[in-house]
């Protein structure tokens, strides 16, 4: 269970209840939203307090207007789409902080909904900046951090604005993320599966060695392959290796070996001389990639040996795609991992992110039992490191 206090364990009646949300959705270049999952993540909470009688006062980032007013980051584009879920109301404050924004916010009613303007149109959010931080903790009785997505930054209103406002508690969201993930990596029922892609060790690198710690057996895919491969001997061609990373990749390699845990690597893959979505492509045994030749995505071979690897799995933890799936030459393998994870009788994972993008894309995210919807933030948490926006939160008592 969180050791922290949640929304539930607060009295919010008639409060001004400031809730950190993340609404960093995906907009196409007409200012639509493309997914909205990361809006409807919070419903619970947001309703929640509305059904308490507090004073909503929501908060978000969008985008990454670098600290600078900018009408394509606008939270405005979010206020219909909250409304239509929410079926309410939502008043949208041209600005988050300032005399106007506080005199909006002391005149709400019970029940009411705010929404700020983009926290980041301010350089002081990512900064952290202390002032900033006061001036946003002005606007709240009570602190819920309902961001999971953004837990793992000291921004001002994650870290920041918790040192000034009392109670300062976590959202639905948060606990549900916090719960789920480290439950599966505290209890797993065993065999316990990670599937790691994605394009880098290094990126992933803290990952790799916290999970191979806990799990079964390892499969690895994508990019990240090809390091290890080529510590290894192969002759991988043209295919993304990071040389500095090949020493340590044979490191995570010998102590799977030596502490028994299984390690997969792909056995064949599809190669292409470049990665124009128009290039020619081959599908080749893992030791006859051609030279000047890229590595783009694991091939058919390689994803029946995972699937097989993967079909007596209780737990499935996934994270990183298998190849360059945002190229539909390239996307198969991922996809086809995607419906063997989704098709598996484990308790199935996926880490956010790009992983999710792709088990969408997939049309699988109805068959996984939980996808986070943190990218970083799930990563810090799978490196088995706490989030500074959750430990900025008030504990939980044990009961005397
Ligand atoms: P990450 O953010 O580390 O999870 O990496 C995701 C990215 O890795 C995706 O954008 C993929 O296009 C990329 N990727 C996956 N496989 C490969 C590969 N074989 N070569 C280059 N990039 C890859």
């Amino acid at each position: 269970m969180l050791n922290k206090l949640t929304i539930r364990d607060v009295n919010i009646r008639n409060k001004r209840v400031f809730i950190r949300v993340d609404f960093n959705v995906p907009l196409n270049s007409e200012l639509n939203i493309t997914d909205d999952t990361r809006i409807r993540s919070s419903l619970p909470t947001i309703n929640y307090a509305i059904d308490e009688g507090a004073k909503v006062i929501l908060a978000s980032h969008l985008g990454r207007p670098k600290g600078k007013k900018n009408p394509a980051f606008t939270m405005a584009t979010i206020v219909r789409r909250l409304q239509r879920l929410l079926n309410k109301n939502v008043i949208f404050l041209d600005d988050c902080i300032g005399p106007e924004v506080e005199k909006a916010v002391n005149s709400m009613e019970s029940g009411d909904v705010v929404l700020l303007e983009n926290l980041r149109f301010y350089p002081e959010e990512e900064q952290s900046d202390d002032g900033f931080a006061k001036k946003l903790a002005a606007l709240a009785d009570v602190y819920v951090n309902d961001a999971f997505g953004t837990s793992h930054r000291s921004h001002a209103s994650i870290t920041g604005i918790a040192k000034y406002v009392r109670p300062a508690v976590a959202g639905f969201l948060v606990k549900k993320e916090m719960e789920y993930i480290s439950d599966v990596m505290a209890n797993p029922v065993r065999p316990f599966v990670a599937v790691l892609g994605g394009a880098k060790v290094s990126g992933k690198l803290g990952m790799i060695e916290n999970l191979e710690k806990k799990v079964d057996k390892v499969v690895i895919g994508g990019g990240m392959a090809f390091t290890f491969l080529k510590a290894m001997g192969y002759d991988v061609g043209n295919s993304l290796v990071e040389p500095d990373m090949m020493e340590i990749a044979l490191k995570i390699y010998n102590y799977a070996r030596e502490k028994g845990i299984k390690f997969y690597l792909p056995v064949d893959c599809v190669v292409a001389p470049s990665m124009d979505p128009g290039a020619e492509t081959m599908i080749v045994p893992m030791q006859e990639i051609p030279k000047d030749w890229r590595a783009l995505d694991i091939g058919p071979a390689s994803v029946k040996l995972f699937t097989e690897a993967i079909t007596n799995a209780r737990t499935i933890l996934w994270n990183g795609p298998m190849g360059v799936f945002e190229i539909d030459a390239f996307s198969r393998g991922t996809f086809a991992v995607a419906h063997a994870i989704a098709e598996s009788y484990a308790l199935t994972i996926v880490g956010g992110g790009d992983t999710a993008n792709a088990v969408d894309k997939a049309r699988e995210s109805e068959n996984m039992s939980f996808i986070s919807t943190g990218g970083g933030a799930v990563l810090q948490l799978l490196e088995g490191k706490p989030l500074e926006g959750i430990m900025a939160l008030d504990d939980r008592k044990e009961k005397e």
